[in-house]
């Protein structure tokens, strides 16, 4: 079986139980991101590509960690050998980190709002950063709205302004208000991701009902030639009952604008936990709808350093996880 075969029928599945040989260096445990707040997630490469895996003792799929990383999968009655990526902060060669683990929104998918964790002080994120700047190549900061999008802005800009010392490429993912954009290139972040989520008006609306769908598509225009084409992404949500028609619209009237989609599997959580994760046919046939629409747009995002364009670790990425 190919990457692209092997990691959709993986995001389809979603998670791994993990045997053998102790991993704690390989375990993710997030309050953001798909499996937020779960038992924890590893990701696997077999030097193609990565994915990442909650772990789930009930799962159909078994990983066996063998030591020092190297691990074998079992699935489908197939044994694919590889290997754990060592994780810096969430994700591997990242600090990614949630600054507002609580959220006043309730987006009908997300988790965040019941994991209500505290916010983190700028110091303890600082020595967060710290304890794997050598071995990171970007910092990633994502955020819930613990008062209102004014406060958290301002909080996460002064978060910037702290961790420019280090030197490391910053991407900041949150939900932007009106200068968003302009304020956090005027701080000196590399990159942004301001999320569309829901493919069409209406599922928004209904997924997200205390969100402005337009303060999203304004701010990712603003974005564009202050962070340049392709450094400006936005999460879909694949799975929220578009169709592949309108999921091929959002596509195109992204990568259009210079923006790169990011299409997320949805993660049954929050309200949706009963909810379905989209299969690995549908999830190849968008790749190759985004892939195509990439190109005609002139967008690579080989050429990102953040975030979750760079690390891949939740979708089939076009021009990473295979060539465009
Ligand atoms: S793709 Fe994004 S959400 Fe998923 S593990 Fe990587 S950085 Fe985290």
């Amino acid at each position: 079986m190919d990457w692209l075969n092997l990691k959709a029928r993986l995001l389809a599945e979603g998670s791994i139980r993990l045997s053998g040989v102790e991993a704690p260096p390989y375990i993710s445990s997030s309050a953001a991101g798909p499996g937020a707040g779960g038992s924890g997630s590893v990701f696997f490469s077999n030097g193609e590509g990565r994915v990442r895996l909650s772990l789930d003792p009930g799962s159909r799929i078994e990983l066996v960690h063998l030591g020092a990383g190297k691990a074998v999968l079992y699935m489908e009655g197939q044994e694919i050998e590889g290997y754990l990526e060592p994780v810096a902060l969430h994700c591997p060669r990242q600090a990614y980190l949630t600054l507002s683990g609580g959220c006043v929104y309730r987006c009908r998918y997300c988790e965040v709002p019941a994991i209500n964790s505290a916010r983190k002080t700028p110091e303890q994120i600082e020595a967060m950063v710290e304890s794997v700047a050598d071995r990171i190549d970007a910092i990633s900061l994502t955020s819930g709205v613990l008062y209102d999008l004014q406060e958290e802005e301002d909080y996460v800009l002064e978060v910037v302004r702290r961790l420019k010392k280090f030197e490391i490429p910053l991407g900041v993912s949150i939900f932007p208000g009106i200068n968003t954009a302009e304020k956090l290139s005027a701080g000196g972040v590399a990159e942004v991701k301001f999320n569309i989520e829901a493919a069409t008006v209406k599922i928004f609306a209904g997924m997200c009902p205390d969100l402005d769908r337009d303060l999203v598509w304004k701010a990712l225009q603003t974005a564009v030639p202050l962070f340049g084409r392709g450094h400006v992404f936005s999460n879909l949500i694949i799975g929220l009952g578009e169709t592949d028609e309108e999921a091929e619209q959002c596509i195109r009237a992204l990568c259009e604008r210079g923006v790169i989609p990011v299409l997320r599997p949805l993660n049954p959580a929050g309200e949706l936990k009963t909810w379905k994760r989209p299969s690995a046919k549908r999830l190849l046939r968008l790749f190759t709808i985004h892939g195509q629409a990439l190109k005609d747009s002139g967008l690579d995002p080989g050429s990102a350093v953040s975030m979750c364009v760079s690390c891949t670790g939740c979708d089939l990425g076009p021009g990473r996880d295979a060539p465009l």
